[in-house]
């Protein structure tokens, strides 16, 4: 099922609107955003300027940095009396990046999350239980209204209690999980702990995963717990854009379908800023076509993917971007290599002998970085024996030589001793500040 008309309109016509909607935006921000006028004064450009789709190059990008510089409500495009709802991110490293919504903004957010739930599987029939944080997140509601839009029923369970999160799925029969992929393999871990087969015991039939990146080998991991039924889709944003709702997969499962006629993407050379040939791999930069209340021009995602703009098998014709394969914020350099997690990951998903979760531990030790990654054995795997132990280590320690062109520390553990998440996965400790 497609939701949407704007969903299967031709090249043509999906131009049209975004010329429009942009011409207007530009407008907008220029006459009432103080900074986006001082950056396109300073650039040489004027809204009246913007003629074509091409002309979106010369408009300034806009960076995390620009929120923080305007922290809280310096970017915004309406009166703080127009606004409906505040979100904001996290904000692990000091201010949180604060966005807000009129109503109008609420409504086209909960459209937008429709439409990617029902490509990615959701039917009106489905009981979807969100385990992602309720609260300044924008994860939990987005999905909550964009289901509920389509007519499901929702269940707002939240994070935690794992438990407890189980015997509502079990009792209440939920058939759609929206989590983060981490917690979902959680979810299911503690099921198979209960007694519970999750593949006959629960009812499930679509995943709605998101918030962080899901390589293929944690899809397949997925299929190993929960069975091959189960359909598991991915959905791709962020609070700066809109929350949950910029793209997602449909059950075709060959990119994130765009929408397109909210969202304008564009990618670029991160190292130049110049835009990139269509088809060719760089950095997202997505300009807010529809938004009242805070709309971003050319905001730069640090998300490395490419677009694709054939139409797609399930009859959708919005440009699908990759699925990620990492982030430029999450890369390490280590000892002068770059390094993306998503690829330890992928070597040790499909390593027979462990389990999914892992952490990666940087030092640096005598100016030279040391990096160590902590397994687990599977439960099936575990064992005294010594030689077997050094075995499965240097299966590791050489896979992860020949997809990263480094030597890595392997520690096993025992199952079930590294930490679970609930939200987003922290796998990550880079302790070199401060060391030599
Ligand atoms: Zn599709």
């Amino acid at each position: 099922m497609i939701w949407a008309k704007e969903e299967t309109l031709s090249r043509e016509e999906i131009e049209a609107i975004q010329l429009e909607k942009l011409k207007k935006v530009v407008s907008t921000v220029y006459e009432k955003v103080a900074p986006y006028r001082a950056k396109m004064d300073e650039a040489g450009i004027k809204p009246e300027d913007v003629k074509s789709l091409n002309d979106l190059k010369r408009l300034p990008f806009t960076t995390k940095q620009d929120m923080r510089d305007n922290y809280p409500f310096g970017l915004f495009a309406v009166d703080k009396s127009q606004l409906a709802r505040i979100h904001a991110s996290s904000g692990t490293t000091g201010k949180p990046t604060v966005v807000g919504y009129t109503k109008k903004d609420l409504e086209t957010w909960a459209e937008c999350v429709a439409r990617l739930a029902v490509a990615g599987g959701a039917e009106s029939s489905d009981v979807c239980q969100i385990c992602f944080g309720y609260g300044m997140f924008t994860g939990a509601l987005g999905l909550h209204n964009g289901l509920e839009r389509i007519g499901a029923c929702i269940i707002p369970s939240s994070t935690g209690n794992t438990e407890k999160q189980i015997m509502y799925m079990k009792d209440y029969g939920t058939t759609l999980l929206v989590a983060t992929p981490s917690y979902a393999l959680r979810i299911g871990e503690v099921a198979t702990q209960m007694g519970l087969n999750p593949k006959t015991d629960l009812k499930l039939k679509t995943a709605l995963v998101g918030s962080e990146l899901l390589t293929e080998a944690m899809r397949d991991e997925m299929h190993k717990l929960y069975g091959d039924n189960l359909t598991i889709t991915q959905n791709y944003g962020m609070s700066e854009l809109i929350g949950p709702g910029v793209s997602g997969e449909c059950t075709e499962l060959c990119g994130m379908h765009i929408n397109e006629d909210h969202f304008l993407a564009e990618i670029i050379d991160p190292e130049t800023g110049e835009v990139l040939p269509a088809g060719e791999k760089g950095e997202l930069v997505v300009t807010c076509l529809s938004k009242e209340a805070l709309p971003l021009i050319r905001y730069r995602t640090r998300d490395i993917t490419r677009l694709m703009y054939e139409p797609c098998k399930c009859g959708r014709t919005t440009a699908r971007m990759e699925n990620l394969s990492g982030r430029t914020d999450d890369m390490l350099k280590i000892r002068g290599v770059n390094v993306f997690p998503s690829q330890i990951e992928e070597v040790l998903l499909k390593t027979e002998e462990i389990g999914p979760h892992y952490e990666i531990i940087v030092d640096r030790k005598n100016h030279s970085d040391i990096l160590t990654i902590r397994v687990e054995l599977a439960p099936d795997k575990m064992t005294d024996d010594y030689a077997e132990l050094e075995r499965i280590r240097l299966k590791l320690k050489s896979a992860l030589r020949v997809m990263l062109g480094l030597d890595a520390v392997i520690q096993l553990e025992s199952p079930n001793t590294l930490k679970r998440f609930e939200g987003k996965a922290k796998r990550v400790t880079d302790n070199r500040k401060g060391q030599n």
